[in-house]
């Protein structure tokens, strides 16, 4: 599979720490990006100015939210219509030093590395994802990073839909801005949501913990038929998130995805027009 990180028009910061921060929100990490590049952009591209520079960027920034996940400071807008995050130490970035020894890995680490979403998704699954957050790498990286919440998302379209979401699909304006909505449900969930982190939850021992949402405990019945997409937000009070508001909110944007992958369908049933040629 070709990289996620920078995929057509899609980028991905997360394990350089975007998200790594109390304030998680848009906002905040386009800041903090903003500040990163303007404050890099004048300094000498050797070793030592880098070094200087990370290291006092470094000073300022807030406390990780993990502590044990780094947080570089040398990841910030590699374009200046700010549509692409990135590293800015990168030989493609300095236009020719690599300076990524400089910021909290190596540049040994930073080239190698690849995050678990490399060998867990499909390229189709990839190119959907990278294509329906084109521009958006805030949104990129929390979906991308989440294998189970992209899965479960488009499951989800397909089960309503009676079909398989395809890249051709995404030809369609209506279909893009919808499944686009879908994923954005990873943007608004509740500050602390498990949601946020649906890639990265760990138990105590580090091992990943199993997540289910206790709906005996809610007074429900049985399990939404949504469950597994919901599972992956986090819908549950201990998430901070209310089920039924949240529930509400999937099938919608869900119901939204199936009505405009119906309505592309029915555009390509449509017969083609005939042009009579007699006279
Ligand atoms: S989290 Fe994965 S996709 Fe994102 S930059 Fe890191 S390795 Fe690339
Ligand atoms: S130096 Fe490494 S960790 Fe820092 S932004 Fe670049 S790729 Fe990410």
């Amino acid at each position: 599979m070709n990289p996620l990180c920078q995929r057509g028009q899609a980028s991905c910061g997360a394990c350089c720490g975007l998200y790594n921060r109390a304030d998680l929100s848009r906002e905040a990490a386009a800041a903090l990006l903003d500040r990163r590049t303007e404050a890099l952009a004048g300094v000498p591209r050797t070793v030592e100015a880098f070094r200087a520079a990370a290291a006092r960027l470094g000073e300022d920034e807030e406390a990780p939210l993990f502590p044990s996940v780094r947080v570089c400071p040398l990841l910030g807008w590699l374009d200046a219509a700010r549509t692409r995050a990135g590293c800015l130490a990168h030989p493609l970035a300095t236009g020719g030093a690599d300076l990524r020894d400089c910021g909290v890995y190596d540049a040994r680490i930073c080239d190698s590395f690849l995050c678990p979403s490399h060998s867990w998704l499909s390229e189709e699954e990839a190119e959907l994802a990278a294509e329906a957050c084109a521009g958006d790498p805030y949104l990129y990286g929390l979906v991308v990073t989440d294998v189970p919440f992209l899965r479960a998302a488009l499951e989800g379209v397909a089960a309503l839909a009676g079909a398989r979401v395809e890249r051709r699909h995404l030809q369609d304006p209506r279909f893009l801005a919808a499944l686009r909505a879908l994923f954005a449900l990873k943007e608004e969930l509740a500050p602390g949501s498990e949601g946020l982190f649906g890639a990265f939850r760990a138990g105590p021992d580090g091992e990943p913990l199993p997540r289910a949402i206790d709906y005996a405990a809610l007074g429900r019945p049985a399990p939404s038929p949504h469950d597994a997409l919901l599972t992956c937000v986090g819908a549950d009070p201990r998430s901070g998130n209310d089920l039924d508001a949240l529930e509400g909110e999937v099938r919608a944007r869900l119901e939204a995805c199936a009505a405009a992958l119906e309505a592309a369908g029915a555009r390509d049933r449509r017969p083609a027009l005939q042009i009579r040629t007699d006279p």
